[in-house]
């Protein structure tokens, strides 16, 4: 850990002192996100990149390698001849244990520092089933990581829950969701006491923006959203690469927009939201009333139904598309993000409609101001499911890594 003591002196005024910790461990914070970002960052280069002296980088790379979070990655010729060290985090400096609860479903997953997923298991549970019902369930998984980590003898760090609907701003509870119709689940009381573990929550669809920012298309993007399509709608805000939570930490919900007034009744309570029109069941719902065969989609169904018969399908999915786009005009007018991501569950249906997509957000009139030259890029995710917990694993290696101010 980060020592300020040694450059105090005893005539240091108790503000200079705070706001010398401030700054070093602002300092500190941002040598291990670059580190983070660039995956072999020159050693040398680090003071000048950040505009930092060049004793201060040196010191806090040395640190971070004695405590065992970084680690050099071999060397390269430089023009000189001599060898310049590269260094990145340390992905064995141990575990964090991310898991998405789904509506039916838990998925747990131990990531490394890197947030590579080291291993997975899905736990099934009943729909409809209260925070009470599978606590148990969440608390004997985690304690068999604990274990399996004891074993490997390595460390587990933290706990995060990926979940839909709001999280509270300090990342310790469950605001509500009405997915899974919960409210007011306090994570930290309810896991972290026992297990003795710092404990997080956040918002699913957050977790995968972050996770587009940091492995996928996001990537080098100022503003992006990221929107998931599947059992519910929702978006991911980044603005000048953060993510962007709200006043109360739900902005993004905008699977209830209302797309249609007085339209479907949404389990929310509104009628017309964006999200009775953009997910998985009204797309399972139209589909299976033309081929009443279709119980469940999935990417095979879909392609099997393409490949079959063309014309029947092919309208279908393009009403699907025409709703996603329409919805996601009023977003685009509001941030002008360069790129929007489709991710979630439904994002291979993007396969065959990205073209109707792309042509309705297009044409919206501010992309015709800008005389053809888009200005929003429409894109399908790449990647996969593993999104959610992958971000949700970044977000958790930054609560362990940073120092607080
Ligand atoms: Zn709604």
């Amino acid at each position: 850990m980060y020592h300020t003591h040694a450059q105090e002196t005893p005539y240091m005024k108790k503000k200079e002192r705070s706001q010398k910790a401030n700054h070093l461990a602002t300092n500190r914070n941002q040598v291990i996100q670059l580190i983070r970002q660039e995956s072999f960052t020159d050693r040398s280069k680090i003071s000048s990149m950040l505009d930092i002296n060049v004793s201060t980088s040196k010191r806090i790379v040395d640190e971070l390698a004695a405590d065992g979070i970084v680690i050099y990655l071999g060397a390269k010729e430089s023009t000189g001849g001599r060898k310049a060290a590269k260094i990145g985090i340390n992905p064995d400096y141990g575990y964090n244990i991310a898991v998405k609860i789904e509506v039916d479903k838990l998925i747990f997953a131990l990531t490394d520092f890197a947030s590579e997923i080291v291993d997975r298991k899905i736990v099934p549970f009943p729909k409809g089933s209260s925070f009470a019902g599978i606590k148990d369930v969440i608390k004997q998984n985690v304690i068999g990581y604990l274990m399996k980590a004891n074993a490997d003898g390595k460390k587990i760090y933290s706990i995060g829950f990926a979940v839909s609907g709001v999280a509270s701003k300090d990342a310790t509870t469950l605001v509500g969701s009405r997915l899974l119709g919960w409210s007011q689940i306090d994570f930290k009381k309810e896991i972290e006491n026992e297990l003795k573990l710092p404990v997080f929550v956040e918002n699913d669809v957050n977790c995968a923006a972050i996770a587009e920012q940091w492995f996928g298309l996001g990537k080098g993007l100022d503003t992006f959203l990221l929107v998931t399509i599947g059992e519910g709608t929702g978006a991911g805000i980044i603005i000048n690469k953060k993510l962007y939570k709200g006043t109360f930490g739900g902005a993004g919900e905008i699977g209830h927009s209302i797309f249609e007034r007085d339209g479907i009744p949404c389990y929310c309570g509104q009628k017309g939201c964006f999200e009775m029109y953009t997910n998985e069941s009204y797309l399972t719902s139209r589909i299976a009333d033309a081929y009443p065969q279709v119980k469940k989609l999935s990417p095979e169904v879909i392609a099997e139904l393409v490949k079959k018969d063309k014309k029947g399908i092919m309208p279908i999915l393009d009403d699907f598309a025409k709703n996603l786009a329409s919805g996601l005009i009023g977003p685009i007018m509001l941030l002008e993000p360069e790129r929007v991501i489709i991710g979630g569950e439904l994002d291979y249906v993007m396969d065959y409609v990205k073209g109707t997509v792309q042509t309705i957000v297009h044409n919206n009139w501010i992309n015709k101001l800008n005389d053809g030259n888009d200005i929003v890029d429409v894109a399908k995710s790449t990647l996969g499911g593993d999104a959610f917990l992958r971000g949700l694993s970044v977000l958790l290696v930054s609560r362990v890594l940073y120092t607080k101010k």
